[in-house]
């Protein structure tokens, strides 16, 4: 049974990526700030019949991820895949965006993306075979109110065409999935933010959506779920947008 690890893995994409790498029968490690977090995804795997544990691990933390990553090839074997989808959103205008809005941004996505595919390759190059997926987003493009998490959705794209061609000798590829609308809490917190009730949030994101509808954590899943399976062994530094359009 090959292993994938997936942070951020208690709600969201990262709870329904956990699940869709489960069902394709990889033992899936489920990585977010508690192991207490990731309880509930876990239990649905097991329910179905797949195999998981919950890791607590702040993937901004280097001492965190070392111990993480030893402790999953302690208990289910060396990684084979990654899937680096923890995130957090500090958004403001620029003139009101704190250094902590800044900072917290940049350490969680790509501090984080940074050491746990550093603490990931080690286990992938010894065994010549590695699938690493980055979380970026149709933000990368630009988006108002979000510098900080533009900057580093963006940088996760250059970190990924660096990886695909550092590690593609050693049979390890990497590729970003670039996300448009998907419904999570992430995104309930923004129509929040902005005073919008969730529903019409997402009634008014699928009328300028070309496919006239939103993203669900399984649109996201499906994309990784190829891009993480042996025969994309071809299909390395790529970013798909899973937008409902060409940018979402
Ligand atoms: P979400 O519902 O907020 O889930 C993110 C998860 O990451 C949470 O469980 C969170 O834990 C965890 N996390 C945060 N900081 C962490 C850290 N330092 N270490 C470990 N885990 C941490 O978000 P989502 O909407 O599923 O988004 C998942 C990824 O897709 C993110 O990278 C996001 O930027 C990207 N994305 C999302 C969308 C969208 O529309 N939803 C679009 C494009 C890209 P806590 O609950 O403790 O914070």
């Amino acid at each position: 049974m090959r292993v994938a690890v997936v942070t951020g893995a208690g709600r969201g994409i990262g709870a329904g990526t956990a699940a869709r790498l489960a069902a394709d029968g990889f033992a899936v490690a489920a990585v977010d700030l508690t192991a207490e977090q990731c309880a509930e995804t876990v239990a649905t795997i097991a329910r179905e019949g797949g195999r998981a544990i919950a890791v607590g691990a702040d993937v901004s933390s280097a001492s965190d991820v070392e111990a993480a990553f030893e402790r999953i090839a302690g208990e289910l074997g060396p990684p084979a895949a990654l899937v680096n989808n923890a995130g957090v959103l500090r958004d403001n205008l620029l003139f009101k965006m704190s250094d902590d809005d800044w900072d917290t941004v940049m350490a969680v996505h790509l501090r984080g993306a940074f050491l746990c595919s550093r603490a990931a390759q080690k286990y992938m190059v010894e065994q010549k075979y590695g699938r690493i997926v980055n979380l970026s987003s149709t933000s990368a493009l630009g988006n108002r109110g979000q510098a900080n998490y533009a900057a580093a959705k963006a940088g996760m794209q250059g970190f990924t065409k660096t990886l695909a061609i550092e590690l593609g000798p050693f049979g390890v590829t990497a590729n970003a999935v670039a996300p448009g609308f998907i419904v999570t809490e992430m995104t309930a917190a923004t129509a929040a933010r902005v005073g919008v009730d969730f529903e019409e949030f997402q009634a008014a994101r699928a009328a300028e959506t070309p496919v006239r509808r939103v993203g669900y954590p399984a649109d996201v899943a499906h994309a990784i779920s190829f891009l993480v399976s042996e025969g994309a062994g071809f299909v390395t530094g790529q970013v798909i947008y899973v937008a409902g359009g060409p940018r979402g």
